[in-house]
């Protein structure tokens, strides 16, 4: 361990260990240790750097083709944060570590990383303090409902409803229904955005929170949204932003300068850290004053003598959301993430984000309809309905990309539009990579009016033929046939 540390940013930096009683606490007992080598599958290095070269060439991700996912923020995230994350500092650590309550020495660094990390978000979103343990967006939702139901709660307000726009992610209504609240959808209008109008209908002393994410998954901003919120505080609910997909306001406005209460980012989505694959997420949450007593325990604190420990004495908390102290390695790529981007480049983010998206929404929309024809904001949603008349469905228009090398983007989703096709091209991609896409899809287009069959058959050109879906659900088979 001592070894291990020595090797790490501070130990590299030179910094002289104390003499510390957990370094000997930690050794393993030697009634524990084995007296046997263990009994393993032999296989040489060889066979084994084999056995993995291989399985990556089968993996299709950002690093080797254009991933425009909708509302999945499939971007490049710069691959220092997975060398400051290999640190031995801070990836020898262990959660039981009694070091860790007590912030002791060998802990210091990674509980910085945490608070400076959770002030640094709180910066960003115009909030007080932020909870760093949720460990994806859908347990951030959960959380930040139920610190609207612990605030409700402690007022004495009996509130039963949630209000959520029919745009909404389906993790949404799940997370208000889950914390117990009956969930009233509202429709969106001709604007894309939810209907003032509508919500007005509503609204009244019964609503504990309205929910709300804003781009919508349609991309689009609300212009109503400081008037929702303002009326939402009248009859005393609160305000919930959905930040899965900060990407298109990062630096240029604040949840919390709007109005919002509550807000959950997707680190795995915004901040440095590769999405997808069932990998690791982490899904912060960021309260207003009002609502900070009620955040789950631990909280990183700094103490007067510029120290970081762990505080656990908040009476009024929700309590435990999360074993430990969330996903660490994530929330440490965000940390690397926005010290190297700084204020102009994550301001640099969100406008090349939104830049991308128009460019391609421009180029596109004469060859497929856009159902809501404004400016768009980190993503944008087209329809397949023009193509459908030729029976060609937005699935197969999905299969057809594959031939070009690109992973199609969302579709089906959201449910408001017919036979959607979601593009998120993220800021991380080059005009070249976008111009490519773009003549894909008009290819794709011109071949739906001229051969749909091309497109029902697809894909052509990989190894594999289209999936019988429903075959696929009951029967699995799973073996690799290579
Ligand atoms: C991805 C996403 C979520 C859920 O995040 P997970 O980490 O997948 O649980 C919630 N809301 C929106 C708008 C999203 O795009």
């Amino acid at each position: 361990m001592k070894l291990i540390f020595e090797k790490s940013v501070a130990g590299r930096r030179g910094v002289r260990l104390p003499k510390c009683d957990v370094l000997a606490e930690l050794a393993v007992p030697e009634e524990l240790k084995r007296k046997q080598p263990p009994d393993l599958p032999e296989v040489s290095e060889l066979e084994t750097v084999r056995h993995w070269t291989e399985l990556s060439r089968h993996n299709f991700g950002v690093d080797t083709n254009f991933y425009p996912l909708g509302s999945c923020t499939m971007k490049y995230n710069p691959k220092i944060g997975e060398e400051v994350a290999k640190y031995q500092g801070f990836s020898s650590l262990h959660p039981l570590l009694p070091q860790l309550r007590q912030g002791g020495v060998l802990t210091q660094g990674a509980l910085q990383v945490i608070y400076e990390t959770e002030r640094l978000l709180s910066e960003i979103t115009g909030m007080a303090e932020f909870t760093m343990q949720p460990l994806a967006g859908a347990h951030g939702e959960l959380t930040g409902i139920m610190l609207i139901a612990a605030y409700h709660k402690s007022k004495g307000n009996r509130k039963t409803k949630v209000i959520i726009p029919d745009s909404a992610h389906g993790t949404n209504p799940a997370s208000a229904a889950i914390a117990g609240y009956e969930v009233v959808s509202v429709p969106s209008n001709n604007n894309g955005v939810m209907d003032f109008n509508e919500f007005e209908k509503v609204l009244n002393e019964e609503v504990a929170a309205v929910m709300l994410t804003c781009p919508n998954t349609l991309g689009l901003f609300n212009p109503d949204i400081k008037k929702i919120a303002d009326r939402t505080h009248q009859v005393g609910g609160l305000m919930y932003y959905d930040g899965a997909n900060l990407n298109a306001i990062l630096g240029k406005c604040r949840p919390g300068d709007i109005g919002f209460d509550v807000v959950h980012l997707n680190l795995h989505k915004t901040f440095g850290t590769p999405h997808g694959g069932g990998g690791p997420g982490a899904g912060p949450v960021g309260v207003k004053e009002h609502l900070k007593e009620f955040l789950p325990i631990s909280l990183v604190v700094k103490r007067p003598d510029g120290t970081y420990a762990l505080e656990y004495d908040r009476p009024k908390s929700i309590g435990y959301v999360a074993p430990f102290y969330g996903n660490f390695g994530v929330i440490l790529k965000c940390y690397v993430y926005i010290l190297l981007l700084g204020r102009e480049g994550l301001i640099r983010v969100a406008e090349n984000a939104v830049l991308n998206a128009n460019y391609m929404m421009e180029k596109l929309k004469s060859y497929y309809h856009l159902p809501y024809d404004r400016r768009c904001m980190h993503e944008f949603v087209l329809s397949a309905k023009r193509q459908k008349e030729k029976g060609v469905k937005a699935l197969d228009i999905a299969k057809r990309l594959l031939d070009f090398g690109f992973h199609p983007p969302t579709i089906y989703f959201p449910l408001i539009v017919e036979e959607a096709m979601m593009i998120e091209p993220t800021e991380t991609e080059s005009r070249e990579t976008l111009d490519k896409f773009i003549e894909a899809m008009i290819q794709i287009a011109g071949e739906a009016e001229q051969e749909p069959q091309r497109l029902k058959d697809a894909p052509h050109n990989l190894d594999i033929s289209r999936l019988d879906e429903v075959t696929a659900a009951r029967e699995p088979n799973l073996r690799w046939k290579g």
